[in-house]
């Protein structure tokens, strides 16, 4: 990473961007009102340091140890516009700030029908954004895979219903973009992208993706430790985007753990994540817990933990859903999941702002 002297010119700091360039790496350019700050993207690690500090107009260059550098806390101490905590802004609702943010919604949208009367409810229960997969990651390809799989044409009304929706009920909407060849069409009518847990290794998906320029709610594998999560969160922040929301929605459970619940849920990963970088970080109880009776303790357990808000699978009936409906809860039920977290987010914020 190299720091600008603050009265270094455009001509210098194009200077030191040819340099980066001239190396094989990527610059990332960050122009505060005081200083300009450029990252180095690549394989650093051989290239001597102190030819970058010769150059005219540069004050320092500082080597960031982390495969998570452009995420990273030491990074944002440096970059103007980035605080140490980043308020991700998402469709007009700032994920990351003082206030809790929930996200609701189906786990799948299966007809207009459904999925405004769900987005009512989460939306009456105190919801600030309305989740729903079209394109659906299941484990078995005979069960249902959303309505994204019945063609092209069905998923763009399936993504017109969630973009009304979205509109009618003023909140932004999330969904899942499975695939490559689906970025575009998604991006259309969504605002913020998300990437499904079993993705979270798909470089090239993660790069289409962090191109549209729109928010990303980045779910850690279940299998993958925090390092990991962090280190491919860096191919979003990579291609200049990093407006990333991350989501921890549970690891893989150990011995018969999954009798009792479908995954476990990590949550010392949130304070953890939150020491590592300047990313907001919410959690996804519904998939980690697989189970509604599970859901409103881990909820109150996610937001003590410090998380900035969580993602809850809802339904007005849950027995007709089409996809997990074991772990899905109604809207009342959510608006007491709802009320408890802000009564423990009282409890942790002034702790969070002291450190
Ligand atoms: C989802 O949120 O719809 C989902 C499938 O979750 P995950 O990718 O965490 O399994
Ligand atoms: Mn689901």
């Amino acid at each position: 990473m190299i720091i600008m002297e603050s009265k270094a010119t455009q001509e210098q700091i194009e200077q030191v961007i040819k340099e980066i360039r001239r190396y094989g790496l990527k610059a990332d350019v960050s122009k505060g009102a005081y200083r300009t700050v450029i990252g180095l993207v690549g394989d650093e690690s051989t290239i001597p340091f102190t030819h970058f500090t010769d150059l005219p107009g540069v004050k320092e260059a500082i080597r960031i140890e982390t495969p998570y550098k452009l995420l990273s806390k030491e990074y944002s101490k440096f970059y103007e516009g980035i605080s140490e905590r980043t308020i991700v802004e998402a469709g007009g609702i700032g994920v990351g700030g003082d206030e809790l943010v929930f996200i609701a919604g189906p786990c799948a949208v299966e007809s207009k029908q459904q999925l405004f009367t769900i987005a009512e409810g989460v939306k009456r229960a105190g919801a600030h954004i309305l989740r729903g997969g079209v394109f659906k990651a299941r484990s078995s390809v005979h069960s249902f895979q959303g309505l994204g799989a019945e063609g092209w044409e069905e998923a763009e009304e399936a993504l017109s219903w969630l973009y009304e929706a979205g509109k009618k009920f003023e909140m932004p909407v999330v969904t899942e973009v499975r695939g490559e060849s689906q970025v575009d069409l998604v991006a259309k009518y969504v605002d913020i992208l998300q990437i499904g847990a079993r993705n979270m290794y798909n470089q090239d998906l993660l790069t289409k993706v962090a191109k549209k320029n729109k928010p990303v709610l980045y779910k850690r594998h279940f299998g993958a430790g925090v390092e990991e999560f962090l280190s491919f969160a860096e191919y979003i922040a990579a291609e200049g985007n990093k407006n990333i929301i991350l989501c921890e929605r549970g690891i893989v459970p150990i011995g018969k753990g999954k009798q009792y619940s479908r995954y476990t849920l990590d949550l010392i990963s949130i304070p953890v994540i939150q020491q590592e970088t300047y990313l907001p970080v919410i959690v996804d109880p519904s998939h980690a817990a697989g189970r509604r009776e599970l859901i409103f303790n881990m909820s109150c357990a996610a937001i003590a933990s410090g998380a900035s808000g969580l993602i809850i699978e809802v339904h007005y009936n849950p027995a007709e859903a089409l996809v997990d409906g074991r772990q899905m809860i109604t809207p009342d039920e959510l608006k007491d999941v709802i009320d408890a977290c802000q009564r423990i987010r009282k409890v942790v914020l002034p702790k969070r702002n002291e450190s």
